[in-house]
């Protein structure tokens, strides 16, 4: 069982043929804030592995796994506590792939005849991974502007990467207002730093990115923060790797890339 979207993907294309993941969060549901039902509780009972993000980001699930007696892997496991502070590790490719190999463990151990198919599986989705980190440093490298404002604070990790700097209209979960200070601050680095676009989000209110961009005079563009699909994307068979293409192209078409 995957806690949500991304680690569902990683898991099916490590797992291949020797695994059966299920997916905690349907397409088109916000994961932050997901309820856990009595039939969720039993799928991830059930499960012989369950992948989940820490750090906050799905406290149910976090309160769940903690009573089960093993095979649960916290994906920010592998990186060190300073870098768990922000749970959206994902969107930062070269993250993402020791979330694969990690991935590849977990399945190694809880099936260890298996351990060669996994490991040759998130060799292969750890290279097409790659490639997308690839495309940010070249995509990224020359820019006009450097600031990203978003909906809530999701890019931190990938803007580390790339030597953007996210600034957030709400915090490391999106819900509730923005305090109209914060908002007024935002409305001033917006003008002071010619930003052109706040970035919005497919699954979470924009009202406030929304009010931004208008009392600016930005524009706004849809960045996918990657917590899961929209039931259209899921039905055009989009995916991680063609999801974070998307966003290159949103990001430098935002920030005047050349
Ligand atoms: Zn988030």
């Amino acid at each position: 069982m995957a806690s949500f979207y991304p680690l569902f993907e990683a898991a099916e294309r490590v797992g291949g043929d020797r695994v059966e993941v299920g997916s905690l969060v349907p397409p088109g549901i916000e994961p932050h804030d997901v309820e856990q039902t009595s039939r969720d509780a039993d799928a991830l009972l059930d499960a012989d592995v369950v992948l989940f993000v820490g750090g906050g980001f799905q406290p149910v699930v976090q309160e769940f796994v903690a009573s089960r007696e093993g095979g649960s892997f916290d994906v920010l496991g592998a990186f060190p506590p300073g870098s768990r502070v922000d749970p959206h590790v994902w969107l930062d490719p070269v993250k993402m792939q020791a979330i694969v190999e990690r991935i590849a463990e977990a399945f190694s151990e809880a099936d260890p005849p298996g351990s060669s198919v996994y490991a040759a599986n998130a060799r292969d989705y750890g290279a097409e991974i790659a490639r997308v980190h690839q495309d940010y440093l070249d995509g990224l490298a020359s820019c006009d502007r450097r600031l990203i404002v978003a909906t809530h604070a999701a890019l931190g990790h990938l803007a580390a990467r790339y030597g953007l700097q996210q600034e957030a209209i709400s915090g490391s979960a999106p819900e509730g207002e923005p305090d109209p200070r914060r908002f007024a601050e935002l409305a001033d680095l917006v003008r002071r730093g010619g930003v052109t676009t706040i970035f919005t989000e497919p699954l979470t209110d924009t009202d406030a990115a929304a009010t931004l961009a208008r009392e600016t005079g930005a524009g706004t563009a849809v960045l996918n923060p990657l917590e899961g699909l929209t039931e259209e994307q899921a039905a055009r068979g989009e995916t991680y790797i063609s999801v974070m293409h998307r966003n290159l192209e949103v990001l430098r078409a935002a920030l005047g890339c050349r």
